[in-house]
């Protein structure tokens, strides 16, 4: 058995170092990951330059691009194998609802999913890492569970974890997206020389945090696994938009 293991948080996060130890004794391990953090990157590829490929004192190889990057270049050529699974995170903090559209590593697993490898992304919900002993064991709880009983083809399953003790951890569900509120606003601030300059302000908080959804299981105190696709075809609405096309043509 051989994974493939990414992030989005660089190749030098403590949620990298602590799945891979938890994975070790499972399978072959081979990282690929940033060099450094490119959170919210989504699936964006690297097109205009080429990329390095550096390997670190710990065996870990980073690359100077983007965590799509890293699994892409890892599939078709670096790895030469090809993984029975690939795994992403451990993220530090939340990738539930629309999130998912940002995360880089939701992408890196994504990545490997349009692959047809079976890929999980991990995410622990609050940010610094206080219970990261929490997602490394539902990590390595799902990754040897998925390696003994395959949940079957290329599933993308996005898990995020509880910050609580392990100890208070009430068990897992399966759930389905929530939703939250639009972005709260962007931030100015001054450079020293006088610009003003905006960070992008946080992301909203849960508006459907309803029975089912990933915000409500780990509301619960689960941790939420759902599974994904990358079809975003709005089937419901394509009927309607044929007949609007159509009217144009008439
Ligand atoms: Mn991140």
């Amino acid at each position: 058995m051989h994974i493939l293991v990414s992030n989005d948080d660089g190749y030098n996060a403590r949620g990298l170092e602590a799945l891979v130890e938890a994975l070790r004794d499972l399978a072959e391990i081979t990282v690929v990951a940033p060099e450094v953090n490119h959170s919210g990157a989504s699936n964006s590829l690297t097109l205009t330059r080429p990329l390095a490929v550096r390997h670190a004192p710990n065996g870990f190889i980073y690359v100077n691009g983007t965590p799509s990057d890293c699994v892409h270049i890892a599939m078709t050529g670096l790895l030469g194998v090809r993984p029975d699974l690939v795994v992403s995170g451990i993220n530090n903090g939340a990738n539930m609802g629309d999130d998912t559209l940002y995360s880089g590593t939701v992408a890196a697993a994504a990545e490997g999913y349009l692959f047809g490898v079976p890929s999980l992304a991990f995410s622990l919900v609050d940010k610094g890492w206080a219970h990261l002993e929490t997602a490394v064991d539902a990590a390595r709880r799902l990754v040897a569970h998925q390696l003994a009983q395959p949940a079957g083809g290329a599933v993308l399953l996005n898990v995020n974890v509880p910050n609580l003790p392990l100890d208070q951890l009430r068990g897992m569900r399966a759930t389905r997206l929530g939703k939250r509120h639009p972005s709260q606003p962007v931030i100015p601030a001054s450079t020293p020389y006088g610009e003003t300059v905006y960070w992008i302000g946080p992301a909203g908080a849960a508006n459907d945090a309803s029975s089912g959804t990933d915000f409500d299981a780990i509301e619960q105190g689960y941790v939420s696994v759902t599974p994904l696709r990358l079809d975003l075809t709005d089937q419901a609405r394509l009927g309607h938009i044929t007949q609007w096309v159509g009217h144009l043509c008439a």
